[in-house]
């Protein structure tokens, strides 16, 4: 999701200004804290369209007097936004502060964007012009007071930002995708003939539908879904030796097709390099996960306790994966594949509002700082979760964060708002 920095004096009117573009009815207002006391993020929704919204405060002059100030702060929202919008008093006009401003800004490559405040009549409207000299383009009038041209405003902003690529996997609606993969002989086809002859509700390549004929619609726990690429599986092709690296690639398309993957492992046979890839890849693919023991009727004890010694060894970097043991010949624990599919899923979409991600880090960062490097605190300044599928967060930081630090974050994050069975990413975007 798109960052838009909102930079100017005090007394510009930017607060009331930044109320009135997200306090109309169709913007949501998360009125919630930052991680620094100065900055605040907020979410915004305009148009159908989500982007967060970072104040930035008000220039002080600090120890190193105003100007100084002025530029770290613009440097600051240049590095970290996607677009920078600055506040000027159109009744006061540009100031030697905005002309330092526009200087920086100038330079800028992401796009600057000018609001003219306090427009609240005609007389200040012919003032307006005057700020294209601060060569950031056309001044737009608005009035914080009176929400004159907030509407305005937010198109533009909107159309400032780089066009965020659709999802690719995209297509809401219709049944969930799903990748039944993993090595030969794992159970596959076995598995997949239990799902679809217990249930005896398979719709294949059924008269007006749209369903591609390369996939099954299967229905689990009164839920259609569609397990994408099952063709050879259901034919039972014979793979001639040699064909290992075409049967990657096709594993590697169905995880690409599919929003989660059941990763189906021999529980039989002691884990292996190839289960191992066929985990990296759904991981990589940024897709849910389902871990699937298969032929779990002929795991004993002694096999489980070596199991669970391999789960311990190969599987911690997928510890948030739910495992299930199942078993395609009894019907063992097959019904508990849906749900499990489900909480993966969920996880997979579900997006933390700004507010409440910041308010919950700052507290998280204030008991844990961020370990000092060559000398020096790194400051986590605010924070965003930009995407869903997988849950991917944005770090806004005044230095690298280490790998293990990192991963503390994820953790907690996943503790705190139960993330299970998805990839969470967490991107660290240092100001330089
Ligand atoms: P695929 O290559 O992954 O599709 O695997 P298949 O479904 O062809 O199964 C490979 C072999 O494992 C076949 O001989 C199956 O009968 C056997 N198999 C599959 N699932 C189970 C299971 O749950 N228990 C046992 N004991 N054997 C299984």
């Amino acid at each position: 999701q798109p960052v838009l920095a909102v930079v100017g004096r005090p007394n510009v009117g930017k607060s009331t200004l930044v109320n009135r573009l997200l306090g109309r009815r169709e913007a949501v207002v998360q009125d919630t804290p930052g991680v620094t006391r100065d900055r605040v993020a907020y979410d915004a929704l305009w148009n159908g369209r989500r982007f967060t919204v970072v104040d930035t405060g008000g220039w002080e002059p600090d120890a190193k007097g105003l100007q100084a100030s002025v530029a770290a702060q613009a440097e600051l929202a240049m590095n970290t936004a996607d677009a920078v919008l600055l506040v000027v008093d159109a009744q006061v006009g540009a100031t030697a502060t905005e002309e330092a401003v526009a200087r920086v800004l100038r330079r800028s490559e992401r796009p600057v964007l000018v609001a003219a405040n306090k427009v609240d009549d005609e007389r200040t409207m012919a003032e307006v012009h005057s700020l294209w000299s601060l060569g950031l383009g056309e001044p737009l009038p608005v009035s914080g007071l009176h929400g004159r041209g907030s509407g305005d405003l937010l198109d533009r902003v909107l159309e400032s930002f780089p066009a965020t690529p659709r999802e690719k996997i995209g297509g809401s609606g219709g049944p969930r995708r799903v990748a039944l993969v993993g090595k030969p002989n794992v159970g596959k086809s076995s598995l997949l003939n239990r799902l679809t002859g217990e249930e005896r509700s398979v719709v294949h390549e059924a008269a007006g539908t749209t369903v591609d004929p390369v996939d099954s619609l299967v229905e689990l726990d009164g839920e259609l879904w569609r397990f994408v690429d099952t063709a050879g599986l259901r034919k039972r092709v014979k793979t001639a030796s040699g064909t290992e690296y075409y049967a990657s690639l096709r594993t590697k398309s169905a995880i690409e097709a599919a929003e989660v993957a059941i990763v189906l492992i021999d529980g039989s046979q002691p884990l292996s390099e190839q289960d191992l890839r066929v985990i990296t890849m759904v991981v990589e693919a940024g897709r849910a996960l389902v871990i699937a023991y298969n032929k779990w009727d002929l795991v004993d004890d002694d096999r489980r306790r070596q199991l669970e010694k391999e789960i311990d060894r190969e599987l911690v970097r997928v510890r948030w994966a739910e495992r299930v043991n199942v078993s395609a010949r009894t019907g063992r624990a097959v019904a508990k594949l849906a749900p499990t599919l489900r909480t993966a899923l969920e996880s997979w979409d579900t997006r933390i509002p700004t507010g409440r991600l910041n308010g919950w880090l700052s507290d998280l960062v204030a008991a844990n700082p961020p370990p000092v490097r060559s000398g020096k605190q790194p400051k986590i300044l605010f924070a965003t979760q930009a995407h869903t599928r997988p849950p991917t967060l944005v770090l806004f930081t005044t230095g690298f964060l280490e790998a293990g630090y990192r991963r503390f974050i994820e953790r907690k994050f996943r503790e705190t708002f139960g993330f299970v069975g998805s990839p969470v990413r967490i991107s660290v975007r240092v100001r330089e």
